[in-house]
């Protein structure tokens, strides 16, 4: 079992006027066995959140349980817990055997052969077999990554915390270590947290995503949930690559009036109770855009500014009402730099948050039909 609950956790840095309030009242359940991505940017205290459940920080506030039981107070080795670090912190004169064997020996009362066995067991899991005998400083940067996950693996902790563990990777191995990580959790069903900045890890690893900013909770949920419905603006630019466009729009019934173009809501569109707030957002995602011919409703002309082709898709940038938007369109459309074109932002794809506080008033169509009755199978696609 290992299921992790924060209560109402909350971190501050320093006192008084330099205080840093670095997780504010910060409540989470991690189910048994489940994968969790904290998932924000520099400074928004995901590090700072893992530490505490490490116990490497302790907490201001709040309680975490392991289990139901409290453990906010335990030292980090009474925590039944592992921690992967991006930096490895191997120990540079011990050979991979003994780096791998080390906190069985230290932290259990288990024989010089029983230690053997397991470290040979997991050295095979992990495909470094042959390194055995070689110190870090003989490995690759993914090599001594794997060894890092290793020691974690091989205490068989109730809780794996990962803190950025493939930053130092080249972009290619990090891809490759991201599908091992998965792999290897899901066969040992281990309950992880596991922090990045990026994004694609996030949506790419994690059963849920738990999105901070500010020390705040944004959003938890699956990695779809996040990107069909996200629950504000924060949320709706941090989750996708590249970002959802926003447009500020003013609501007159029916219509957002834009500086540069009008768009149509059909009558359905809006229910009565979240029709408050004449200053609006319009979010669209840049792969949801399309090119019309120009005669379609709410199709809005725009000059194409920069184009940067991916190969099988393209970005193209474009000029509304003095801001620069990107439209992601099929690698096979040529345009070029001052073309001008016809965009549509379909109706059952657009977002629209409050101007005033960012919270979503509406997500995509796309969002309720794969959120609402259908969340069972919106978590099994997130997970597969
Ligand atoms: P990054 O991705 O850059 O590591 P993060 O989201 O992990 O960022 P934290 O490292 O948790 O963020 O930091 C959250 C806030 O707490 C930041 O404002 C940071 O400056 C502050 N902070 C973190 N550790 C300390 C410390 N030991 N003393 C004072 N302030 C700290």
């Amino acid at each position: 079992m290992g299921e992790l609950q924060l209560n109402g956790l909350r971190k501050v840095f320093g006192d008084g006027g330099n205080a840093i309030v670095a997780v504010n009242d910060l409540d989470l359940t991690i189910d048994d066995g489940e994968f969790l991505v904290l998932v924000g940017p520099s400074g928004c205290g995901k590090s700072t959140t893992l530490r505490c459940i490490a116990g490497l920080e302790s907490v201001s506030d709040g309680e975490i349980l392991l289990d139901g039981d409290p453990i906010a107070r335990k030292r980090p080795r009474d925590r039944d817990m592992a921690m992967v670090f991006q930096n490895y912190a191997l120990y540079p004169h011990m050979t991979v055997r003994k780096n791998l064997g080390y906190g069985l020996k230290i932290m259990t009362d288990l024989s010089k052969s029983a230690i053997d066995e397991r470290v040979e067991e997991t050295a095979e899991m992990l495909e470094i077999s042959e390194l055995l005998d070689k110190k870090p400083k003989a490995l690759s940067g993914g090599q001594q990554q794997r060894v890092a996950l290793g020691r974690a693996i091989i205490r068989e902790p109730e809780v794996f915390l990962m803190d950025e563990p493939l930053s130092n990777l080249d972009a290619k191995l990090r891809t490759t270590m991201r599908t091992e990580i998965q792999r290897l959790q899901s066969d040992l069903g281990v309950t992880t947290v596991y922090v990045t900045h990026d994004q694609t890890e996030a949506m790419t690893m994690g059963d849920r995503i738990a999105v901070l900013d500010g020390g705040e909770l944004q959003q938890v949920g699956t990695p779809l949930e996040c990107y069909h419905a996200p629950a504000n603006r924060f949320v709706a630019g941090f989750i996708g690559s590249p970002s959802m466009n926003f447009l500020n729009v003013e609501r007159r019934d029916r219509t957002l009036l834009h500086e540069a173009f009008s768009y149509e809501l059909p009558g359905d569109f809006l229910p009565e109770s979240e029709a408050a707030g004449d200053e609006m957002v319009l979010g669209v995602r840049p792969e949801h855009i399309e090119l019309t011919d120009g005669d379609e409703r709410n199709a809005v002309r725009v000059r194409v500014d920069v184009v940067e082709p991916m190969g099988e898709h393209s970005y193209v940038y474009f000029r509304l009402g003095g801001e620069t938007y990107t439209a992601s369109v099929s690698g096979d459309v040529i345009l070029r730099q001052g073309d001008e074109v016809s965009v549509n932002f379909p109706v059952d794809r657009i977002h629209l948050f409050d101007a005033r506080t960012g919270a979503a008033v509406k997500n995509s169509a796309v969002a309720e039909r794969t959120v609402g009755a259908d969340a069972d199978r919106s978590r099994t696609l997130s997970s597969s």
